[in-house]
Protein backbone atom coordinates (compact mmCIF):
# COMPACT_ATOMS: atom_id res chain seq x y z
CA UNK A 1 0.00 0.00 0.00
CA UNK A 2 1.49 3.27 -0.99
CA UNK A 3 -0.07 7.27 -1.23
CA UNK A 4 1.18 7.48 -4.87
CA UNK A 5 -1.92 7.52 -6.64
CA UNK A 6 -3.91 9.10 -9.57
CA UNK A 7 -6.45 11.51 -8.81
CA UNK A 8 -8.18 13.31 -11.63
CA UNK A 9 -5.76 12.21 -14.52
CA UNK A 10 -2.35 13.11 -12.24
CA UNK A 11 -0.32 11.37 -9.84
CA UNK A 12 -0.14 12.38 -6.45
CA UNK A 13 1.51 12.16 -3.56
CA UNK A 14 -0.49 11.87 -1.01
CA UNK A 15 -2.46 14.94 -1.30
CA UNK A 16 0.30 17.16 -3.31
CA UNK A 17 0.31 16.85 -7.12
CA UNK A 18 4.01 15.47 -8.13
CA UNK A 19 3.53 18.40 -10.93
CA UNK A 20 3.91 20.61 -8.52
CA UNK A 21 6.73 19.40 -6.70
CA UNK A 22 8.76 18.76 -9.56
CA UNK A 23 8.44 22.67 -10.56
CA UNK A 24 9.39 23.95 -7.33
CA UNK A 25 13.05 21.81 -7.08
CA UNK A 26 13.16 20.86 -10.27
CA UNK A 27 13.91 17.17 -11.59
CA UNK A 28 15.43 14.61 -10.92
CA UNK A 29 14.73 14.32 -7.06
CA UNK A 30 13.55 11.74 -4.63
CA UNK A 31 9.77 12.13 -3.45
CA UNK A 32 8.88 10.34 0.07
CA UNK A 33 5.21 10.04 1.35
CA UNK A 34 5.06 10.19 5.55
CA UNK A 35 1.69 8.34 5.50
CA UNK A 36 3.53 5.38 3.64
CA UNK A 37 6.72 4.99 5.93
CA UNK A 38 3.70 5.50 8.63
CA UNK A 39 1.34 2.78 7.56
CA UNK A 40 4.65 0.44 7.07
CA UNK A 41 6.29 0.14 10.53
CA UNK A 42 2.81 0.46 12.18
CA UNK A 43 1.75 -2.71 10.34
CA UNK A 44 5.02 -4.17 10.77
CA UNK A 45 5.35 -3.17 14.27
CA UNK A 46 1.71 -4.52 14.93
CA UNK A 47 2.48 -8.05 13.43
CA UNK A 48 5.30 -8.47 15.89
CA UNK A 49 3.45 -6.86 18.80
CA UNK A 50 2.69 -10.23 20.37
CA UNK A 51 6.82 -10.47 21.34
CA UNK A 52 8.78 -8.25 23.50
CA UNK A 53 9.89 -6.83 20.23
CA UNK A 54 11.60 -3.46 19.39
CA UNK A 55 11.75 -2.56 15.66
CA UNK A 56 14.49 -0.83 14.53
CA UNK A 57 14.48 0.76 11.29
CA UNK A 58 18.02 -0.47 9.39
CA UNK A 59 19.39 3.14 7.90
CA UNK A 60 20.80 1.73 5.47
CA UNK A 61 17.99 1.82 3.45
CA UNK A 62 16.84 5.60 3.74
CA UNK A 63 18.99 7.48 5.83
CA UNK A 64 17.72 10.96 5.63
CA UNK A 65 17.03 12.22 8.62
CA UNK A 66 13.91 13.18 7.87
CA UNK A 67 13.00 9.92 7.33
CA UNK A 68 14.24 8.73 10.43
CA UNK A 69 12.76 11.06 12.61
CA UNK A 70 9.53 10.34 11.06
CA UNK A 71 9.75 6.58 12.56
CA UNK A 72 11.54 7.87 15.60
CA UNK A 73 8.24 9.62 16.50
CA UNK A 74 6.38 6.16 16.19
CA UNK A 75 9.11 4.13 18.49
CA UNK A 76 11.53 2.82 16.00
CA UNK A 77 14.64 2.26 16.89
CA UNK A 78 17.45 2.21 14.54
CA UNK A 79 19.88 -0.49 12.72
CA UNK A 80 23.49 1.46 11.61
CA UNK A 81 26.38 -0.05 9.88
CA UNK A 82 28.70 2.37 10.54
CA UNK A 83 29.53 5.60 13.08
CA UNK A 84 27.80 8.40 9.75
CA UNK A 85 24.95 6.67 10.18
CA UNK A 86 24.98 6.16 14.03
CA UNK A 87 25.12 10.07 13.91
CA UNK A 88 22.02 10.14 11.60
CA UNK A 89 20.16 8.36 14.13
CA UNK A 90 21.26 10.53 16.60
CA UNK A 91 20.24 13.73 15.35
CA UNK A 92 16.85 12.12 13.90
CA UNK A 93 15.80 11.87 17.63
CA UNK A 94 16.51 8.14 17.72
CA UNK A 95 17.32 7.50 21.91
CA UNK A 96 21.23 5.44 21.59
CA UNK A 97 18.81 3.13 23.94
CA UNK A 98 17.76 1.79 20.58
CA UNK A 99 20.16 1.94 18.65
CA UNK A 100 21.81 -1.26 17.36
CA UNK A 101 25.24 -1.15 15.70
CA UNK A 102 26.16 -4.25 13.20
CA UNK A 103 28.61 -4.60 10.23
CA UNK A 104 31.11 -6.56 8.89
CA UNK A 105 34.05 -4.35 9.14
CA UNK A 106 33.75 -2.05 12.40
CA UNK A 107 36.80 0.45 13.12
CA UNK A 108 37.96 0.52 16.36
CA UNK A 109 36.82 3.91 16.44
CA UNK A 110 33.29 3.50 15.34
CA UNK A 111 33.33 0.91 18.34
CA UNK A 112 34.30 3.40 20.95
CA UNK A 113 31.89 6.47 19.22
CA UNK A 114 29.25 3.44 20.00
CA UNK A 115 30.23 2.97 23.24
CA UNK A 116 30.53 6.52 23.98
CA UNK A 117 26.77 6.96 23.05
CA UNK A 118 25.65 3.97 25.14
CA UNK A 119 23.93 1.97 21.94
CA UNK A 120 21.64 -1.07 22.92
CA UNK A 121 23.94 -3.62 21.65
CA UNK A 122 26.29 -3.71 19.08
CA UNK A 123 26.74 -6.98 16.75
CA UNK A 124 29.82 -8.65 16.29
CA UNK A 125 30.65 -10.96 13.53
CA UNK A 126 34.31 -12.75 14.05
CA UNK A 127 36.47 -13.51 17.16
CA UNK A 128 39.15 -10.72 15.89
CA UNK A 129 36.20 -8.04 16.25
CA UNK A 130 35.30 -9.61 19.80
CA UNK A 131 38.86 -8.90 21.17
CA UNK A 132 39.23 -5.96 19.38
CA UNK A 133 36.00 -4.66 21.21
CA UNK A 134 36.92 -6.20 24.30
CA UNK A 135 40.13 -4.19 24.32
CA UNK A 136 38.32 -0.42 23.15
CA UNK A 137 35.81 -0.94 25.93
CA UNK A 138 38.11 -1.68 28.54
CA UNK A 139 40.08 1.24 27.99
CA UNK A 140 36.93 3.78 28.12
CA UNK A 141 36.04 1.16 31.02
CA UNK A 142 32.73 0.87 29.66
CA UNK A 143 30.32 -2.22 29.51
CA UNK A 144 28.90 -3.45 26.00
CA UNK A 145 25.94 -5.33 25.81
CA UNK A 146 27.22 -7.36 22.52
CA UNK A 147 25.11 -10.02 20.20
CA UNK A 148 27.03 -12.28 18.53
CA UNK A 149 25.86 -12.59 14.70
CA UNK A 150 25.87 -15.80 14.00
CA UNK A 151 25.74 -17.48 10.15
CA UNK A 152 23.25 -20.37 10.28
CA UNK A 153 24.48 -21.54 6.77
CA UNK A 154 20.48 -20.67 5.08
CA UNK A 155 20.10 -19.96 1.09
CA UNK A 156 17.77 -16.63 1.47
CA UNK A 157 16.93 -17.65 -2.43
CA UNK A 158 17.44 -14.24 -3.16
CA UNK A 159 19.74 -12.20 -5.63
CA UNK A 160 23.48 -13.55 -4.74
CA UNK A 161 24.15 -9.48 -4.05
CA UNK A 162 22.11 -9.45 -1.07
CA UNK A 163 22.27 -12.98 0.64
CA UNK A 164 24.41 -13.21 3.47
CA UNK A 165 22.92 -16.18 5.19
CA UNK A 166 25.13 -18.71 3.43
CA UNK A 167 28.77 -19.90 4.96
CA UNK A 168 30.32 -18.82 1.68
CA UNK A 169 28.93 -15.42 2.52
CA UNK A 170 31.47 -13.23 4.52
CA UNK A 171 28.52 -12.35 7.48
CA UNK A 172 28.60 -13.46 10.67
CA UNK A 173 30.11 -16.63 12.90
CA UNK A 174 30.60 -20.06 11.41
CA UNK A 175 28.07 -22.18 12.62
CA UNK A 176 30.62 -24.46 13.76
CA UNK A 177 32.53 -21.61 15.69
CA UNK A 178 29.72 -20.17 17.62
CA UNK A 179 29.75 -22.05 21.21
CA UNK A 180 33.71 -21.19 21.28
CA UNK A 181 32.77 -17.38 20.46
CA UNK A 182 30.23 -17.34 23.49
CA UNK A 183 33.14 -19.21 25.52
CA UNK A 184 36.10 -16.74 24.67
CA UNK A 185 33.68 -13.71 25.31
CA UNK A 186 32.84 -14.55 29.10
CA UNK A 187 36.53 -14.93 29.19
CA UNK A 188 37.35 -11.14 28.21
CA UNK A 189 36.73 -8.14 30.01
CA UNK A 190 33.74 -5.49 29.03
CA UNK A 191 32.05 -7.37 26.54
CA UNK A 192 28.92 -9.65 27.79
CA UNK A 193 27.57 -11.86 24.99
CA UNK A 194 24.10 -12.29 25.87
CA UNK A 195 22.36 -11.58 22.60
CA UNK A 196 22.10 -13.39 18.85
CA UNK A 197 21.68 -12.02 15.86
CA UNK A 198 21.42 -13.52 12.49
CA UNK A 199 20.52 -11.51 9.09
CA UNK A 200 20.26 -13.64 6.20
CA UNK A 201 19.34 -11.04 3.09
CA UNK A 202 17.04 -8.49 1.64
CA UNK A 203 14.16 -9.02 -0.75
CA UNK A 204 13.03 -12.58 0.90
CA UNK A 205 9.60 -13.62 -0.80
CA UNK A 206 9.68 -16.56 1.31
CA UNK A 207 9.22 -17.31 4.92
CA UNK A 208 11.14 -20.93 4.81
CA UNK A 209 14.59 -19.70 4.74
CA UNK A 210 13.16 -17.50 7.95
CA UNK A 211 11.68 -20.30 9.43
CA UNK A 212 15.00 -22.64 9.09
CA UNK A 213 17.37 -19.31 10.38
CA UNK A 214 15.25 -18.54 13.34
CA UNK A 215 14.54 -22.36 13.80
CA UNK A 216 18.22 -22.77 14.31
CA UNK A 217 19.31 -19.83 16.40
CA UNK A 218 16.07 -21.35 18.69
CA UNK A 219 18.10 -24.42 18.85
CA UNK A 220 21.41 -22.26 19.62
CA UNK A 221 20.07 -20.64 22.34
CA UNK A 222 19.31 -23.69 24.20
CA UNK A 223 22.50 -24.82 23.49
CA UNK A 224 23.93 -21.83 24.96
CA UNK A 225 22.33 -21.78 28.17
CA UNK A 226 22.46 -25.30 28.88
CA UNK A 227 26.76 -24.10 28.48
CA UNK A 228 25.53 -21.47 31.50
CA UNK A 229 25.68 -18.60 28.97
CA UNK A 230 22.91 -16.05 29.98
CA UNK A 231 20.94 -15.39 26.75
CA UNK A 232 18.49 -12.39 27.23
CA UNK A 233 17.63 -10.81 23.37
CA UNK A 234 17.38 -11.74 19.97
CA UNK A 235 18.33 -9.65 16.94
CA UNK A 236 16.54 -11.26 14.05
CA UNK A 237 17.51 -9.11 11.50
CA UNK A 238 15.02 -7.67 8.21
CA UNK A 239 15.12 -8.75 5.02
CA UNK A 240 11.34 -9.08 4.33
CA UNK A 241 10.81 -8.58 0.59
CA UNK A 242 8.60 -6.42 -0.91
CA UNK A 243 6.49 -6.13 -4.17
CA UNK A 244 7.91 -3.93 -7.09
CA UNK A 245 6.18 -6.34 -9.78
CA UNK A 246 4.06 -8.82 -9.66
CA UNK A 247 5.90 -10.71 -6.43
CA UNK A 248 3.99 -11.56 -3.17
CA UNK A 249 6.36 -11.73 -0.05
CA UNK A 250 4.65 -13.02 2.85
CA UNK A 251 2.45 -10.75 4.87
CA UNK A 252 3.81 -8.96 7.90
CA UNK A 253 1.46 -10.95 9.76
CA UNK A 254 2.39 -14.16 8.59
CA UNK A 255 6.21 -13.41 9.44
CA UNK A 256 5.04 -12.43 12.73
CA UNK A 257 3.42 -15.46 13.40
CA UNK A 258 5.73 -17.51 12.39
CA UNK A 259 8.57 -15.62 14.77
CA UNK A 260 5.97 -15.86 17.28
CA UNK A 261 5.84 -20.08 16.70
CA UNK A 262 9.58 -20.92 16.37
CA UNK A 263 11.15 -17.94 19.28
CA UNK A 264 8.15 -17.19 20.98
CA UNK A 265 8.67 -19.29 24.42
CA UNK A 266 12.18 -18.31 24.89
CA UNK A 267 11.63 -15.60 27.33
CA UNK A 268 13.75 -13.28 24.76
CA UNK A 269 13.54 -9.64 24.00
CA UNK A 270 13.40 -9.69 20.15
CA UNK A 271 14.75 -6.84 17.55
CA UNK A 272 13.96 -6.67 14.04
CA UNK A 273 15.93 -4.61 11.70
CA UNK A 274 13.25 -3.92 8.76
CA UNK A 275 14.81 -1.61 5.93
CA UNK A 276 13.48 -2.42 2.64
CA UNK A 277 9.54 -3.24 3.80
CA UNK A 278 9.52 0.21 5.59
CA UNK A 279 11.06 2.67 3.18
CA UNK A 280 10.85 0.77 -0.08
CA UNK A 281 7.25 1.68 -1.54
CA UNK A 282 6.77 5.06 0.48
CA UNK A 283 9.66 6.03 -2.10
CA UNK A 284 9.37 7.23 -5.97
CA UNK A 285 12.40 8.77 -8.24
CA UNK A 286 10.55 11.48 -10.21
CA UNK A 287 12.18 12.46 -13.75
CA UNK A 288 11.62 14.00 -16.66
CA UNK A 289 11.99 12.99 -20.65
CA UNK A 290 14.87 14.76 -22.34
CA UNK A 291 14.10 13.14 -25.43
CA UNK A 292 12.67 10.19 -27.54
CA UNK A 293 14.95 8.79 -29.58
CA UNK A 294 14.27 5.99 -32.18
CA UNK A 295 16.78 2.81 -32.26
CA UNK A 296 16.87 0.23 -34.98
CA UNK A 297 14.71 -1.91 -33.02
CA UNK A 298 13.13 -0.06 -30.19
CA UNK A 299 12.46 3.00 -28.96
CA UNK A 300 14.88 4.92 -26.11
CA UNK A 301 13.03 7.11 -23.58
CA UNK A 302 15.72 9.13 -22.57
CA UNK A 303 15.34 10.62 -18.66
CA UNK A 304 17.07 12.89 -16.98
CA UNK A 305 17.80 10.64 -13.95
CA UNK A 306 20.48 8.23 -14.02
CA UNK A 307 21.99 4.74 -12.70
CA UNK A 308 24.23 7.05 -10.60
CA UNK A 309 21.11 8.43 -9.51
CA UNK A 310 18.75 4.59 -8.53
CA UNK A 311 21.54 2.01 -9.29
CA UNK A 312 19.53 -0.89 -8.40
CA UNK A 313 17.82 -2.13 -11.64
CA UNK A 314 21.68 -2.38 -13.20
CA UNK A 315 23.63 -4.02 -10.09
CA UNK A 316 20.75 -5.92 -9.26
CA UNK A 317 18.67 -6.54 -12.65
CA UNK A 318 16.12 -4.78 -10.10
CA UNK A 319 12.57 -4.31 -11.76
CA UNK A 320 10.83 -0.73 -11.23
CA UNK A 321 7.58 0.10 -12.05
CA UNK A 322 7.86 3.28 -14.31
CA UNK A 323 4.75 5.35 -14.83
CA UNK A 324 3.78 8.66 -16.15
CA UNK A 325 2.37 11.56 -14.13
CA UNK A 326 0.06 12.50 -16.40
CA UNK A 327 -2.37 9.16 -16.17
CA UNK A 328 -2.62 7.60 -20.06
CA UNK A 329 -6.09 6.75 -21.48
CA UNK A 330 -7.09 3.53 -20.04
CA UNK A 331 -7.25 2.19 -24.28
CA UNK A 332 -3.90 4.36 -25.38
CA UNK A 333 -1.31 2.96 -27.51
CA UNK A 334 1.42 1.55 -25.10
CA UNK A 335 4.45 0.98 -26.99
CA UNK A 336 7.44 -0.93 -26.04
CA UNK A 337 10.28 1.57 -25.13
CA UNK A 338 13.71 1.84 -22.93
CA UNK A 339 13.60 4.11 -20.29
CA UNK A 340 17.30 4.99 -20.29
CA UNK A 341 19.35 7.89 -18.59
CA UNK A 342 22.09 9.64 -20.24
CA UNK A 343 25.27 8.27 -19.11
CA UNK A 344 27.67 6.61 -20.83
CA UNK A 345 27.55 3.19 -20.25
CA UNK A 346 24.55 0.78 -21.31
CA UNK A 347 23.78 -0.15 -17.78
CA UNK A 348 22.61 3.24 -17.51
CA UNK A 349 18.82 2.06 -17.68
CA UNK A 350 15.30 1.90 -15.71
CA UNK A 351 14.63 -1.52 -16.95
CA UNK A 352 14.45 -4.19 -19.70
CA UNK A 353 12.22 -2.71 -22.67
CA UNK A 354 8.91 -2.55 -21.43
CA UNK A 355 4.91 -1.10 -22.81
CA UNK A 356 5.05 2.58 -21.39
CA UNK A 357 2.23 4.94 -22.80
CA UNK A 358 3.33 7.37 -25.38
CA UNK A 359 5.92 10.18 -23.77
CA UNK A 360 7.09 13.08 -24.97
CA UNK A 361 10.04 15.70 -24.04
CA UNK A 362 9.14 17.63 -20.93
CA UNK A 363 6.61 14.72 -19.71
CA UNK A 364 7.39 13.58 -15.88
CA UNK A 365 7.70 10.16 -15.39
CA UNK A 366 7.51 8.02 -11.69
CA UNK A 367 10.33 5.13 -11.08
CA UNK A 368 8.66 3.42 -8.22
CA UNK A 369 9.66 1.87 -5.43
CA UNK A 370 12.48 3.83 -4.77
CA UNK A 371 12.35 4.68 -1.37
CA UNK A 372 14.85 2.22 -0.28
CA UNK A 373 18.39 2.01 -1.69
CA UNK A 374 17.74 4.26 -3.60
CA UNK A 375 19.12 8.08 -3.06
CA UNK A 376 21.66 6.10 -0.29
CA UNK A 377 23.13 4.56 -3.17
CA UNK A 378 23.55 7.47 -5.40
CA UNK A 379 26.84 8.73 -6.91
CA UNK A 380 28.03 11.88 -9.01
CA UNK A 381 29.36 9.87 -11.51
CA UNK A 382 29.26 11.93 -14.83
CA UNK A 383 29.72 15.09 -12.85
CA UNK A 384 26.01 14.79 -12.17
CA UNK A 385 25.06 16.27 -8.81
CA UNK A 386 23.11 14.34 -6.15
CA UNK A 387 19.54 14.83 -6.40
CA UNK A 388 16.93 16.73 -3.42
CA UNK A 389 14.85 14.54 -1.55
CA UNK A 390 11.37 15.73 -0.39
CA UNK A 391 9.31 14.40 2.41
CA UNK A 392 5.54 14.96 1.64
CA UNK A 393 2.75 15.23 4.78
CA UNK A 394 -0.70 15.52 3.85
CA UNK A 395 -1.16 18.58 1.84
CA UNK A 396 2.61 19.94 2.54
CA UNK A 397 5.85 19.13 1.26
CA UNK A 398 9.39 19.82 2.58
CA UNK A 399 13.37 19.29 0.58
CA UNK A 400 14.13 17.58 3.19
CA UNK A 401 18.08 17.49 1.49
CA UNK A 402 18.69 19.99 -1.05
CA UNK A 403 20.62 19.50 -4.57
CA UNK A 404 23.97 19.75 -4.69
CA UNK A 405 25.74 21.74 -7.29
CA UNK A 406 27.93 21.27 -9.46
CA UNK A 407 30.10 24.65 -7.88
CA UNK A 408 29.20 22.52 -4.53
CA UNK A 409 31.33 19.84 -5.45
CA UNK A 410 34.54 21.53 -7.32
CA UNK A 411 34.51 23.87 -4.13
CA UNK A 412 35.86 20.22 -2.51
CA UNK A 413 38.64 20.03 -5.01
CA UNK A 414 42.13 21.85 -5.64
CA UNK A 415 45.16 21.62 -8.27
CA UNK A 416 48.70 20.67 -6.59
CA UNK A 417 51.21 23.07 -6.63
CA UNK A 418 52.94 21.96 -9.23
CA UNK A 419 49.51 22.13 -11.49
CA UNK A 420 48.71 25.85 -10.41
CA UNK A 421 49.05 28.57 -13.06
CA UNK A 422 52.33 30.84 -12.24
CA UNK A 423 50.50 33.64 -11.14
CA UNK A 424 49.61 31.22 -8.04
CA UNK A 425 53.17 29.88 -7.65
CA UNK A 426 54.61 33.39 -7.62
CA UNK A 427 52.67 34.85 -4.70
CA UNK A 428 53.83 31.57 -2.75
CA UNK A 429 56.92 32.39 -3.61
CA UNK A 430 56.39 36.14 -2.14
CA UNK A 431 57.43 37.72 -5.15
C1 LIG B 1 20.73 -4.57 5.16
C2 LIG B 1 20.48 -5.04 6.53
C3 LIG B 1 19.20 -4.96 7.08
C4 LIG B 1 18.00 -4.46 6.31
O1 LIG B 1 17.64 -5.31 5.29
P1 LIG B 1 16.24 -5.08 4.51
O2 LIG B 1 16.23 -6.11 3.47
O3 LIG B 1 16.29 -3.70 3.96
O4 LIG B 1 15.15 -5.25 5.49
C5 LIG B 1 19.02 -5.37 8.39
N1 LIG B 1 20.06 -5.83 9.12
C6 LIG B 1 21.31 -5.92 8.63
C7 LIG B 1 22.39 -6.43 9.49
C8 LIG B 1 21.56 -5.54 7.32
O5 LIG B 1 22.80 -5.64 6.83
Amino acid sequence: MDHFQYKNGEMYAEAVPIREIAAAVGTPFYCYSTATLEHHYRVFADAVGGLDATVCFAVKANSNIAVIATLARLGAGADVVSSGEMKRALVAGVPASKIVFSGVGKTSGEMAAALKAGVLHINVESLPELETLSGVAASLNIEANVAIRVNPDVDALTHEKIATGKSENKFGVDWADVPATYARAAQLPNVHATGVAVHIGSQILDLEPFRKAYGRVAGLVGALRAQGHIIGHLDLGGGLGIPYGDEHPPTPEAYGAMVQSVVGDLGCQVYFEPGRLISGNAGILVTRVIRVKQGVSRSFVIVDAAMNDLIRPTLYDAYHAIEPVTEAPADGEQPVVEVVGPICETGDTFGAPRALPVTAPEDLLVVRSAGAYGAVMASTYNTRPLVPEVLVNAEAFSVVRDRVTVDDMLAREQLPDWLSNGDRLRRKAGS
